[in-house]
C-alpha cells in the first residue's frame, strides 16, 4: 500500500554517527546543537527571528500568549485542520469563532472572516492546510484594516511560498511542526517565527520557565509564567542532519504535486483545487475533490493506494460546543475532498500508476 504519510529519515550512515556523538557528549539538553539548528532554519526560511521548540503545539500556545489573547477574547479560526490549532486557543481561554472555508480548496475564506470581526476579535488563525497557502493578499489587507494579528499555522506548509518568500516571513506569528509525519521531522519539534527581536526575546524566555538561558540563573529574574517548551540537543541533531536533505525532499513533494495538478486536470469526477494568488504550495498532501468519495477511496485502496480525507473537522468536539455554527461551504468541502499519496516516497512510476488508476474510473 502506498501510504499518505511517511517520515523521511536521513541515511543511517549519516544520521547515526551524529546521533551517537551527541548522545554520549555529556550535553543532551538545550545547547549548541539547538542554536546551530536554529541558525540553519533561519537561513532556510529567510527570517532571522525563529525559535526552536519541543513541538508545533508549543509554538501555537506561545503565539497566542504573545498575541495577548486573554480569556473571553475571540479568535477566528478554521475547523479544517488538525486538533492542536484549536486546542491551543483554548489553552489561553480564547473563544473560537469559526470562519467558513473556500469550497474550492478548504482554506479559510477572507470574506467569511471579515463578516465575523467584532471588537472582541484579537487574532485570526490561518491554516495552510496540506501545504496550500491561504489567500494572504486578502488576509494581509484585512489584518491591516482592523489591526488584528494573524497567526499562521504552517505545520503543513514548510517550503510553501507567498509573494516569492518562504512562509514564515509574513505575519507576526508563524508556527511549524517537526512532528513525525510532517515534511521534516526531528521526531518531535517545532518552530515559532516572529517579526522582531522583542517578540523573539519574550518567546525565548517563555520557552524555558521564564528564564533567559543566555544568562546565568543569578542574573535572571522571572517576570512572567514560562513553560518547558525548549528543544533538546538530540532532536536538534536530527534536525541538523535533516537540513542537509530538506531542499531535495521538499522538491519531491512539489514535483509530484505539480504532476498531479497537470495530469488530473481533465478527468471526469475530479476537481483540482484553487490555489490562492501569489502563493506556491509545498503539497504536504495532495488534495482534490472527487465525486462519490467512498467509491473512489475503495477503488484506490483495492489498487494498493491510500486515499482518505485524513483530518476530522475540529468544530464537532464538545470542548468547542459554544462556538458551533452553520458553515455551508465547509459542509460542501468536507464531504468531497480527498488526499492521495504525493510525498518524497512516491516515485515517478508510482505517480503515473496512480493517475492511471484514477483515469480508469470508480
Ligand atoms: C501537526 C500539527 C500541529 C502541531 O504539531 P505538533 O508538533 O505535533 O505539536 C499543529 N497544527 C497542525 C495543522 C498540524 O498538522
Amino acid at each position: 500500500m502506498i501510504p499518505l504519510v511517511n517520515p523521511f529519515m536521513p541515511p543511517s550512515d549519516v544520521l547515526m554517527p551524529a546521533l551517537e556523538k551527541i548522545l554520549y557528549s555529556g550535553y543532551i539538553a538545550t545547547g549548541q546543537a539547538v542554536y546551530d539548528f536554529e541558525d540553519q532554519f533561519k537561513l532556510y526560511i529567510g527570517n532571522p527571528y525563529c525559535l526552536a521548540l519541543h513541538s508545533g503545539t508549543d509554538a501555537l500556545h506561545l503565539s497566542f500568549i504573545l498575541a495577548g489573547i486573554k480569556p473571553g477574547d475571540e479568535v477566528i479560526s478554521t475547523p479544517m485542520t488538525a486538533e492542536p490549532t484549536n486546542t491551543a486557543i483554548a489553552m489561553v481561554g480564547g473563544k473560537i469563532v469559526w470562519g467558513d472555508v473556500n469550497p474550492n480548496n478548504g482554506l479559510l475564506d477572507p470574506e467569511s472572516v471579515r463578516g465575523l470581526i467584532t471588537e472582541k476579535t484579537k487574532a485570526i488563525v490561518l491554516v495552510h492546510y496540506a501545504g496550500m497557502v491561504c489567500d494572504m493578499d486578502a488576509f494581509n489587507k484585512l489584518a491591516q484594516e482592523y489591526n488584528i494579528p494573524i497567526v499562521e499555522d504552517a505545520a503543513h506548509a514548510l517550503g510553501s511560498k507567498y509573494a516569492g518568500s518562504m512562509i514564515g516571513n509574513n505575519s507576526p506569528y508563524t508556527i511549524f511542526s517537526l512532528q513525525a509525519i510532517k515534511h521534516m521531522t526531528t521526531i518531535d519539534g517545532g518552530f515559532l517565527c516572529v517579526k522582531n527581536e522583542k517578540a523573539l526575546e519574550r518567546a525565548r524566555k517563555l520557552r524555558w520557565f521564564g528564564l533567559d538561558k543566555r544568562y546565568s540563573r543569578l542574573e535572571n529574574d522571572i517576570t512572567e509564567v514560562g513553560y518547558k517548551y525548549s528543544m533538546n540537543n538530540v532532536n536538534a541533531t536530527i534536525g541538523l542532519v535533516q537540513m542537509q536533505y530538506i531542499n531535495e525532499i521538499i522538491s519531491r513533494y512539489i514535483e509530484n504535486g505539480k504532476f498531479y495538478d497537470n495530469a488530473l486536470s481533465r478527468i471526469d469526477g475530479v476537481t483540482i483545487v484553487d490555489y490562492s494568488p501569489n502563493t506556491e504550495a509545498s503539497y504536504w498532501l495532495y488534495t482534490m475533490k472527487v465525486e462519490r468519495r467512498e467509491e473512489f477511496m475503495k477503488a484506490m485502496t483495492s489498487a494498493g493506494i491510500s486515499a482518505s480525507p485524513l483530518h476530522h473537522r475540529s468544530d464537532t468536539h464538545s470542548l468547542f460546543k459554544e462556538s458551533k455554527r452553520e458553515l455551508p461551504n465547509m459542509e460542501q468541502w468536507y464531504n468531497s475532498f480527498v488526499h492521495i499519496p504525493c510525498g518524497w516516497w512516491v516515485s515517478k512510476e508510482e505517480r503515473e500508476r496512480i493517475v492511471e488508476v484514477i483515469k480508469r474510473g470508480w
